[in-house]
């Protein structure tokens, strides 16, 4: 493959003009200069043209299982407006011809893995995904009161993705269910996943406050018997001792600076859903103090119940946008690839564009690439 440009993001070569790429049976044998590699190889060539590549987009938090309710939510008006309605809608009922729709959006937009969470179907998702040739961690989600006598994960042997278990939250997960299902995480070294001081709503449950999405709850015959931990939701997670270099913290939108530096000195990852956050109305988490603690940074859609699309870049562009300070285009591309791939446990795999990897990648829209000209 030849490109104009690549951004191949291993640290030592972030970005190679007239860039080539040589695969062999799915996998990259060589990155560099067409000029360099040209002689030393031999097969096709495809040029790409005038385009520039980047290593395949992870979406580090998606939640496939709601892709048939795209447009069919109330935005804008909170977390218990817009859960309220969820709950309304056909959640059980996902059509095969939205799952493919959604396939081919992530193909189109470059995404080559997701790490989603699976509510209801988490089979069904996993083999989804890999009949649909994505890369994958299918995170079976916890909720509730109950232990599965058996481990939250259902069996499953798949080429190019892994099952898992995430938590649901602080409060709509158990205590013993969030601490059996994080080490059921660690005893079989898979990444775990939480949503994690989203909304106000969030931090009032947690702190024993009035709230009238507890209220919700309680009125469905849930958390009956819940205890509030009496502390901000970072600390609770920290205290429970679910929070570790493979802990992946989704939303952190309530979060001071004291809680990401908690995050910070427990190793743990943060996806940010600004998209999401927006649409539902919980507000804006501080990226920039999330970006400046050095914190592993990923970026997620969220579901199409709380999003317009899936489209990796309309979330960087939306996040780079509204940025407060400087971010390279290096540093965003970080964020939709080399980092959700630490976390996830596929350095090895994806993430750059090197020797040894998946022959997969993006291409940079021209859209998106104007955002960092100076
Ligand atoms: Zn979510």
């Amino acid at each position: 493959m030849r490109a104009r440009r690549a951004f191949a993001m291993p640290p030592e070569q972030p970005v190679i003009d007239d860039a080539a790429i040589i695969t062999d049976k799915g996998v990259i044998c060589e990155v560099g200069r067409f000029a360099d590699l040209r002689t030393a190889f031999s097969g096709t060539v495809t040029d790409l043209g005038d385009v520039t590549l980047a290593p395949g987009l992870i979406n580090a938090h998606s939640h496939l299982e709601l892709c048939h309710l795209r447009g069919r939510t109330i935005p804008d008006k909170g977390f218990m407006v817009w859960v309220e309605d969820l709950l309304r809608q056909p959640i059980f009922d996902l059509p095969e011809e939205e799952l493919a729709k959604a396939s081919r959006e992530l193909k189109r937009t470059g995404t080559v893995m997701v790490a989603d969470i699976a509510t209801r179907f988490p089979k069904r998702m996993a083999g989804f995904l890999e009949e649909s040739g994505f890369f994958f961690v299918v995170f079976t989600e916890a909720i509730g009161e109950a232990v599965p006598e058996h481990g939250f994960i259902p069996e499953g042997d798949y080429d190019h993705g892994v099952g898992a278990v995430a938590g649901h939250s602080l409060y709509t997960t158990h205590v013993d269910v969030l601490r059996a299902a994080k080490a059921e995480s660690s005893s079989r070294g898979l990444p775990f996943s939480i949503h994690l001081a989203e909304h106000d709503d969030e931090v009032a449950i947690m702190a024993g406050e009035p709230s009238p999405f507890l209220e919700l709850l309680q009125g469905r015959g849930r958390l009956l018997d819940f205890e509030p931990p009496r502390k901000a939701p970072v600390r609770q997670a920290a205290d429970l001792g679910i929070l570790d270099a493979s802990t992946l913290c989704v939303h952190c939108v309530k979060v001071s600076q004291g809680d990401i530096e908690t995050i910070r000195q427990s190793g743990a990852s943060v996806c940010l859903c600004p998209r999401s956050n927006e649409f539902i109305g919980v507000g804006r988490a501080p990226w920039e103090k999330i970006c400046e603690a050095g914190i592993n940074t990923c970026l997620g859609t969220d579901s199409l119940a709380s999003n317009h699309d899936l489209d990796l870049w309309n979330e960087a562009a939306y996040f780079k946008e509204r940025y407060q300070g400087g971010l390279s285009l290096a540093e965003t591309l970080a964020m939709l690839t080399s980092n959700p791939a630490r976390i996830l446990g596929v350095g090895d795999t994806l993430g750059s564009l090197a020797p040894g990897k998946a022959a997969v990648w993006s291409v940079i829209p021209d859209s998106f690439q104007e955002l960092f000209d100076e």
